[in-house]
């Protein structure tokens, strides 16, 4: 590892000023379960390295006017065992339940794991379904946007080296939304995700309302499959309609062929992620 500068702010303002000051030789530090293993491999000092993970701003769990509120710097086994987790989003504490093992759990954020931006990120396909938005400070302020607008590429968001990802929020209108959450791997633990899948929907007299499907490990970010979505909105809920829905959702994704797995096979897991997680929706609506 290459010797650096090493800060810990005692705010997010602290924080973003130092951020903006050693910009662009500057890196965050939240768990570190990511960004220690990129240190090791950078060829030159990384310059400064700021540690957010102490920051409260970052922290806590909380139900607000907006929503179900999750600071960035909530590590995934703080959201396995929060109570208003369990009541507002349970999809998501079985997606935390998939993540590494005990130790990156212990470590790992919530918010390390969106701002690291690899397609097979397991957070991301269940706050996807849930409409989830994010707000991100830097020099200019704070601004808060879908996450879907948050993921630019692989291991690329919209955040520049001089902003900082502070909070996620699930919106008050999807508290207690109907949700499943799956991952296929190569084992079951320990393993990245050949393919996940989340879907979140309301049943309303019998017919499918606000479904949302979405994909991670399928494209370069979490996608939506609005199709596949579109193909259940407003109709009767049906076996027959929740098989087309699947089905369609493979002709949304684009998955790589590699060593892990074939194109052929990860879309034969989309069909029965999206199928089990659809009905996995209809299971939770129904209780
Ligand atoms: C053994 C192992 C197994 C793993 N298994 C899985 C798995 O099954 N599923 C999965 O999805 N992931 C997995 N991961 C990846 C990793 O644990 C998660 O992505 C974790 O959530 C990252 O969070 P962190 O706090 O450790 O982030 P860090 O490593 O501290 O940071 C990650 C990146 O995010 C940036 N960053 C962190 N916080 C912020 C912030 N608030 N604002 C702006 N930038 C920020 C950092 O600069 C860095 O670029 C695994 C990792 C390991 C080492």
């Amino acid at each position: 590892m290459k010797p650096f500068d090493f800060f810990k702010p005692e705010s997010a303002d602290a924080a973003v000023e130092a951020l903006a000051a050693h910009s662009p030789n500057v890196r965050i530090l939240a768990g570190g379960t990511d960004a220690v293993v990129d240190l090791k491999h950078v060829p030159d000092s990384p310059g400064l390295v700021v540690d957010v993970s102490q920051l409260k701003e970052l922290k806590g769990i909380e139900v607000t006017d907006a929503g179900l509120r999750i600071g960035a710097g909530v590590t995934h086994t703080e959201i396995m065992k929060h109570p208003l987790i369990e009541e507002h989003a349970p999809a998501l504490i079985d997606a935390a339940h998939t993540i590494g093992a005990v130790q990156t759990r212990n470590l790992g954020t919530l918010g390390g794991n969106l701002v690291t931006c690899v397609p097979s990120m397991d957070s991301g396909p269940t706050l996807m379904a849930l409409e989830a938005e994010v707000t991100v400070t830097g020099p200019t302020g704070k601004r808060t946007i879908p996450l879907g607008d948050f993921f630019v590429g692989p291991r690329k968001t919209i955040l520049e080296k001089d902003a900082l990802l502070l909070e996620i929020i699930v919106p008050a209108a999807n508290l207690g939304k109907p949700a499943s959450f799956i991952k296929f791997g190569l084992r079951k633990g320990q393993a990245l995700a050949l393919v996940n899948a989340a879907s979140a929907l309301w049943i309303e007299d019998g017919k499918f309302k606000d479904v949302r499907i979405s994909l991670g490990a399928v494209a370069p970010v979490v996608i939506r499959a609005p199709k596949a979505e579109a193909i259940l909105e407003g109709q009767s809920v049906t076996e027959l309609l929740v098989d087309e829905a699947a089905k369609t959702a493979v002709s949304e994704a684009k998955p790589i062929d590699d060593f892990r797995a074939s194109k052929e096979y990860r879309n034969d897991l989309i069909e029965v992620g999206v199928r089990r997680t659809l009905k996995g929706a209809i299971d939770a609506a129904s209780i």
